[in-house]
């Protein structure tokens, strides 16, 4: 087993005899050699340590650099990006990955861009119509143009799951926010057939809100729903179109234990304009093959995209770099694969994927797990890096898919044989939803993240609330000695799991 200890080092140089050295020498390897079969833990020298850092250092000054244009699917950069990727893969020996000579390398992700136009909601009580006023409504859709004329009006206070199908369905659905719940509970009624949903939102400030998540240009996949039409309206706006009284009644009864949802005396028109353009953006897909690919694949994923300009228009310097977000994720992916490469072959394959359009919902993984160039159930542990750039040497580690996949006792033995500590679980669960690892976890493959960007508070807390989705993710001062500590870890874990007799 190695274990770092090369053959040469540590010649004495005090005057010490020669006798004592060798004698003290081969104690320590005595040790290191016991230690090892315990744990099974490679060790980098101070040397490796340092090329391993200025090799990501590298991938994440050239991937964040103005000339990639911030990483937008369908841009550019997009083309840059993954010429780069597939050029640093196929130099450390991996071949195509999509299983598909018609795509090599590139796995295609059709997407959509939409950018809202306008829209109108109106409601009608008896003979009164009221249009809502533009600065307290909006409605969007991700068709080119959604419209339901007259419909009936459910209120249903903040119920979902418990509001019946038949009350719902070909309904408006009008809804009380709650700040993190009303995403979930949309969700569930559209689910239940609800024909069109509005939220209600505290006031105008919070339709400006509205406006800045919803109104700016999306990505969604071709082959999800993009018909829904969702609306929003401040209370004052409701307040006028069906009366004080009523509306006073209706919040009220929101509140009292025994609420049941009822159908208003009133309907309502909505109607949202979008444009549309279809575009094809890409995964990139490569494969180190194994001598026993019958045994199952190891996945490596990263998300190589990034916003492109998401600077307000009055900042000076408008580019999103995203070094951070995630040429730090990329640049520990393509390193790990070059030393997993270096010291290959291993029984199973490895796999390697860099999605697209993960800050839109994670939708190249979405399109990896609906058409996967491998049966998904082959996969037999996937690890994704994302934001991998935050923490100092020594960090704890967050692991993030802790108790969700069979890989629990593997891994808490490859991070206690690496000396360092398992982070804030509390913390890890926030982002299990937040990563692209979410989506082949929903599928049954065993995926998880370990990093040392997740393992405190301390660490993440003070880039989400500076450097996060903004121009001020660059390269400059990047921090990478937690995320050195996290290679090695996985590079650890990854040569076990890769061999069968290590991991049956
Ligand atoms: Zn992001």
């Amino acid at each position: 087993m190695d274990c770092g200890m090369k053959p040469g080092r540590g010649r004495q140089q005090s005057g010490a005899t020669e006798g004592t050295w060798r004698l003290a020498l081969l104690l320590g390897l005595a040790l290191l050699a016991g230690a090892c079969s315990t744990t099974r833990q490679f060790r980098a020298s101070e040397a490796e340590r340092v090329t391993i850092e200025s090799n990501m250092r590298g991938h994440i000054e050239r991937l964040a650099s103005e000339e990639f244009g911030g990483r937008k699917p369908g841009s550019d950069g997009e083309e840059l990006t993954l010429a780069y990727i597939e050029g640093e893969l196929s130099r450390a020996g991996y071949v195509s990955g999509t299983n598909d000579p018609g795509n090599f390398w590139r796995a295609p992700v059709p997407l959509v861009r939409t950018t809202p136009v306008n829209s109108r909601i109106e409601i009608r009580v008896g003979r009164k119509r009221t249009e809502l006023p533009a600065a307290q409504a909006a409605a969007y859709t991700g068709g080119r143009r959604a419209l339901i004329e007259g419909g009936e009006i459910l209120f249903v206070g903040r119920q979902s799951a418990s509001v019946s199908d038949d009350d719902v369905r070909g309904r408006i659905a009008l809804m009380l926010s709650e700040p993190g719940q009303s995403p979930a509970r949309r969700e569930t009624l559209f689910g239940k057939g609800a024909a069109a949903i509005i939220t209600v939102v505290e006031d105008e400030q919070s339709i400006e809100q509205v406006r800045e998540f919803w109104g700016n240009e999306r990505l969604g996949l071709v082959s999800e729903e993009q018909n829904r039409l969702t609306g929003f309206a401040s209370a004052g706006a409701l307040e006028a179109a069906l009366g004080a009284k009523k509306w006073q009644a209706l919040l009220a009864s929101a509140d009292a234990p025994d609420f049941v949802p009822t159908v208003l005396d009133a309907t309502g028109t909505i109607e949202a304009v979008t444009e549309r353009k279809q575009i094809t953006s890409h995964n990139l897909i490569g494969r180190l093959p194994g001598t026993k690919p019958s045994s199952g694949a190891i996945l490596l994923l990263a998300h190589w995209d990034h916003f492109g300009q998401c600077g307000g228009e009055a900042e000076p310097d408008r580019l999103c770099n995203g070094a951070v977000d995630n040429a730090s994720g990329v640049a520990l992916m393509l390193e790990l694969a070059r030393r997993l490469a270096a010291k290959g072959p291993h029984d199973r394959d490895i796999y390697v994927l860099a999605t697209s359009a993960e800050e839109w919902g994670l939708l190249g993984a979405k399109a990896f797990a609906e058409n996967p160039p491998l049966p998904l159930e082959s996969v037999i542990a996937a690890f994704n890096f994302d934001s991998v750039a935050l923490a100092a040497r020594g960090a704890p580690v967050g692991f993030v898919g802790e108790g969700k996949t069979p890989l629990d006792a593997v891994i808490l033995d490859a991070i206690a044989g690496s000396r360092r500590e398992v982070g804030d679980r509390e913390l890890a669960d926030q982002f299990i939803q937040r990563q692209d690892g979410w989506i082949l976890l929903q599928r049954g493959v065993p995926a998880v993240v370990l990093s040392s960007a997740l393992g405190s508070r301390e660490v993440v807390d003070p880039y989400l609330s500076t450097r996060y989705h903004r121009p001020g993710d660059e390269s400059d001062g990047i921090e990478l000695g937690g995320a050195v500590d996290d290679l090695l870890l996985h590079e650890n874990l990854i040569r076990r799991l890769a061999s069968i007799a290590q991991y049956p």
